[in-house]
Parts: structure tokens; C-alpha cells; sequence
């Protein structure tokens, strides 16, 4: 049972931010994850277009 693999032909980045998922966790103080957030960062497609870095590598 294959999901969707890790497409790494392709030009898009996952997104650093959210590991390609598109959300991010939002955890609370002891780790639990209280809720789901779109990434606002890549607004939630999980990947980034632009192949310049904005440095924070
Ligand atoms: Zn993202």
C-alpha cells in the first residue's frame, strides 16, 4: 500500500516549514498537540515554488 510518495523529481520543495504536509502541528507547553494550522507559509499546499531560499537555510 503505497501513499502518496515523496514526489522528489519534481521542481517544488517540500516546504521547510511544514515537512511537505502543508499543516503544522500546534502544540501546546507539554508537547501534546492540541490542534492543526494551515501552513501559512506555503498555504497549506506543502511545497514551495520559489527556489531561492529566503536565506534561512
Ligand atoms: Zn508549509
Amino acid at each position: 500500500m503505497q501513499m502518496k510518495e515523496q514526489q522528489k523529481n519534481v521542481r517544488r520543495k517540500s516546504c521547510y516549514q511544514c515537512e511537505g504536509k502543508g499543516y503544522l502541528n500546534i502544540r501546546d507547553c507539554s508537547g501534546e498537540i492540541q490542534r492543526t494550522e494551515t501552513c501559512s507559509f506555503c498555504s497549506g499546499k506543502g511545497y514551495t515554488d520559489k527556489s531561492s531560499s529566503i536565506g534561512n537555510y
